[in-house]
């Protein structure tokens, strides 16, 4: 582990669904900032939720690319051309 960050547990909170999970830590999945319990069930979660699956690769393609251009955030037209491509890719079934 090269990362000085250590991971925290997530508590199962109270009501949430799994897409809410993966949505809430999508960042810390990405980043490689979680448990590897956690990291597992959002990798359970996102191989049957297409909606999570597209908002996952979304954000890792978003992150990607402003990393190349060395921007702080990716403009938000970006992310939109982003998303419309994922949204076709995964319409078909
Ligand atoms: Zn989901």
């Amino acid at each position: 582990m090269t990362s000085n960050i250590t991971p925290v547990p997530h508590e199962p909170a109270e009501g949430e669904s799994d897409c809410e999970h993966v949505l809430t830590h999508l960042y810390e999945y990405l980043d490689s900032e979680m448990t590897e319990a956690d990291e597992h069930r959002m990798r359970a979660h996102v191989a049957h939720c297409s909606p999570c699956l597209a908002e996952l690769s979304l954000e890792e393609l978003v992150k990607k690319l402003v990393k190349r251009s060395c921007a702080e955030q990716a403009p938000e037209t970006l992310r939109l051309r982003i998303r419309e491509q994922i949204t076709v890719m995964t319409v078909v079934d």
